[in-house]
């Protein structure tokens, strides 16, 4: 048995569910480290970086065979007590190693040993400094005396440019000369929390919603709330969040703001920037190592008070936390659905706060099912911003049924007499099709060949003006045949992608200028800018675009939005498919008559009397909600139940479901855990490699994460787990 507090649990970024026991370094041990440091310790042959997490007074290893932690990293815990006690809430739920989970919160300047500080050229006072100043030293240069004191009053000096614009450079030289004063390179001391101004208001008087809304949260500080801000796009959310971030300022504290990856606009950065003075840190995938590490460690020396991010944005560290917000609450993107650790950021931000105790406000135009539940539940209350500012009507939507109208290329002859109209109207016309590219398909009228990919069970979309085939799925490319590869027929494009609407509407309105947004569109830095530009001073009137255009962009003057195709979202497997059609329509709907014009929607469908979109046009979105979440309720999904999913992909579709298949055999599961599966997904093939999927259903969630503990640790057991890439999602968002 080791001695007390000898020993430290050290967690390394290793796939493995537990800490492991290090001795703590020989001189003052326990002094040094607190825990949340990173420390270097030796692993098999490697030095490895780990977080020491707690002292402990015993192992249950033999203390010879305890090996020293080599080196401690951190002067104080790069992962606070807060942040540690929230990733070790998700290493649980989420059921995922706790080491990689912690790796996960970290820059990977951080993990391969970066400094957490940043360092700058400091003057300091050393020793001999001190000793001259205690002497009086020096007596006969009050210039040089001044020097030195103002570098004894801090014990991390003075930055060297601050120094020499305070004082005379012969003054500081002698000083350095006797020895009294050196310049090194030192981390900057913690800026000093303390309220922070803001730069005024945006001109305007909030409407009386978004006073109820701001008053309604602010009245909720210095606790743990949650609330829902349901508002349209434009209805004033942003200015809200504004208001309620100033007032987290004004108390000395910090505000965390989660946005969707697409969601996060310079737009967005500069209103922000503009309205505080506090610096921003602004973290999203897009970053660089270095811009990473910088705006970590922002936040880390309390420097910036507002952290803007996506999803892992969540695990930013911020001193004390005041608020959270997480705008677009019912975006995808939130939920890590790749690699190991798949967590959702918005269901983790929830978490954050109820630790901290403080406020969490969940905006959205759309709310996300399981957010509305959770208000219907009493656990999240609604604060709604139901008008517009900048105008009074709500569009009209109507839908246009493809089975009885002319259809031209995708689109139906009503619908272009509409665009024609608003052209004429001198409005501005938005065309959604939720598919880029020119085709779908590439197919052969002779011998019904088609252009299925190599790697995937899809079709590689056709590219006209790229010359080129591509997949999707897994990203193969061939160039476009002009023939049938099988029986050198003429190939033909099957279908619309945004390309060929383009295409059309350029035949249909040669003299109008349009703008396209979508992936192959806008590729690089600076198209979207020059995009909403040319929409903005109406050089272009008419837009086309896939889900892009829905999230987070102004175009003040479309007046018409039509929906070109919106049943793929009525018949799918996936029990979430009508959300994110419901979503996906009033997002896109939200698009027009933003200005002072009244807006048109309408819907292209061959399903005109499909209960769910007629619930949609006579009930608005919470309507739709109500019905969608009884046809859950009856069929047992969630937030009804609970789920998680085992997914495997493997080189053979024979491997993916064995795997899956001796997992469920070696199950024993309790009566209210039921598992479902293992089946094939929808699409098995991708890239290359066959997917299969294993479902986990209950309706109480203590059963299922217990049987999950045990259950996750048998099945890393499995011999044949060793053929197959697997993961566990809890709380899937997509099934297939
Ligand atoms: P959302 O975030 O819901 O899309 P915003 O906060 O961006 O809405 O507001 C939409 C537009 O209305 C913005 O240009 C904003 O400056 C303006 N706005 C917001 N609140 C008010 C208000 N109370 N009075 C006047 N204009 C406002
Ligand atoms: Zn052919
Ligand atoms: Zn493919």
């Amino acid at each position: 048995m080791s001695r007390a507090a000898d020993v430290w649990r050290v967690v390394l970024d290793m796939p493995l569910r537990r800490p492991f026991d290090y001795l703590a370094p020989k001189e003052n041990c326990v002094t040094r480290i607190t825990p949340g440091m990173r420390v270097r310790v030796p692993f098999g042959g490697q030095r490895l970086i780990g977080i020491a997490t707690q002292a402990a007074s015993e192992s249950a290893i033999a203390p010879e065979r305890l090996k020293p932690i080599l080196d401690v990293l951190d002067t104080a815990p790069v992962l606070d007590e807060s942040l540690r006690t929230l990733l070790m809430w998700a290493a649980d739920y989420y059921h995922h190693p706790i080491g990689e989970v912690f790796a996960a919160a970290l820059p990977k300047a951080l993990r391969g040993g970066g400094g957490a500080l940043a360092l700058s050229r400091r003057w300091i006072a050393n020793a001999a400094g001190r000793a001259a100043a205690q002497s009086g030293e020096p007596r006969r240069a009050p210039q040089q005396r001044r020097i030195l004191q103002h570098l004894l009053q801090n014990d991390a000096g003075a930055g060297a440019s601050e120094v020499s614009v305070l004082f005379p450079g012969a003054a500081v030289r002698a000083l350095a000369q006797r020895g009294w004063i050196e310049l090194t390179d030192a981390p900057a001391p913690a800026a000093v929390a303390g309220p922070a101004p803001t730069l005024g208001s945006g001109g305007f008087e909030l409407n009386a919603e978004q006073r109820a809304a701001v008053d309604a949260v602010n009245g909720a500080f210095g606790g743990f709330a949650a609330f829902l801000l349901h508002g349209i796009t434009g209805s004033g959310k942003t200015e809200v969040y504004l208001h309620l971030v100033e007032r987290a300022l004004s108390a000395g504290r910090g505000a965390l703001i989660l946005v969707p990856e697409i969601g996060l606009t310079p737009q967005l950065v500069g209103r922000f920037r503009a309205r505080f003075a506090a610096p921003l840190a602004v973290l999203h995938s897009g970053l660089g190592d270095r811009e990473r590490l910088q705006a970590w460690r922002a936040a880390f020396t309390s420097e910036a008070r507002i952290v803007l991010g996506t999803r892992s944005a969540v695990f930013a560290p911020l001193g004390s936390l005041g608020l959270v917000i997480v705008d677009e609450e019912h975006d995808p993107s939130f939920k890590q659905h790749e690699g190991g650790f798949r967590y959702s950021a918005r269901d983790l931000a929830v978490v954050r706060a109820q630790q901290a105790g403080v406020p969490i406000v969940l905006g959205s135009a759309t709310p996300a099912f399981e957010t509305l539940y959770n208000v219907s539940a009493g656990r999240y209350q609604r604060l709604s911003l139901p008008r517009r500012t900048a105008q009074a009507q709500a569009p009209r939507i109507a839908l246009i049924d493809l089975r009885t109208s002319a259809v031209h290329c995708g689109i139906a002859a009503p619908a272009i007499e509409a665009i024609e109209r608003h052209l004429r109207a001198q409005g501005q016309v938005l065309v959604f099709l939720n598919r880029r590219g020119y085709a779908p398909t590439l197919l052969c009228t002779a011998c019904g060949w088609s252009s299925v990919c190599r790697e995937c069970d899809a079709r590689m979309t056709v590219h006209q003006a790229a010359a080129r085939l591509r997949c999707h799925h897994c990203g193969a490319e061939e160039p476009l045949p002009q023939r049938c590869a099988q029986c050198g027929f003429a190939a033909r494009p099957v279908g619309q992608g945004t390309e060929r609407i383009e295409e059309k509407l350029a035949e249909l309105f040669p003299e109008v200028a349009r703008v396209r947004l979508d992936r192959d569109a806008v590729r690089k830095k600076g198209d979207m800018e020059a995009a909403m530009q040319r929409m903005a001073s109406g050089e272009a009137r008419i837009l086309i675009g896939t889900q892009m255009v829905t999230k987070g962009h102004d175009f003040p003057n479309v007046t018409l939005v039509v929906v070109l195709n919106a049943d793929r979202g009525l018949f799918s497997t996936d029990f979430r498919a009508p959300e994110r059609l419901a979503q996906t329509i009033v997002q896109v709907a939200g698009r027009a008559g933003r200005g002072e014009k009244p807006g048109e929607v309408l819907i292209q469908t061959e399903f005109p009397d499909h209960p769910l979109l007629k619930s949609l046009l006579a009930e608005g979105y919470d309507g739709f909600a109500r019905a969608a979440l009884l046809e859950r309720q009856q069929a047992s999904w969630p937030p009804y139940t609970r789920l998680a999913a085992v997914r495997t992909s493997a080189k053979s579709a024979a491997a993916a479901l064995k795997f899956l298949t001796e997992a469920r055999r070696i199950a024993r599961a309790p009566a209210r855990v039921r598992l479902l599966g293992p089946v094939p997904a929808a699409m098995a093939k991708r890239a290359g490699r066959y997917h299969a999927q294993l479902l986990i259903e209950s309706r109480e969630r203590g059963a299922l994460q217990r049987f999950l503990t045990r259950w996750i640790e048998e099945i890393e057991q499995l011999p044949s787990g060793r053929h197959v890439r697997w993961a566990l999602d809890v709380d899937p968002l997509e099934l297939f």
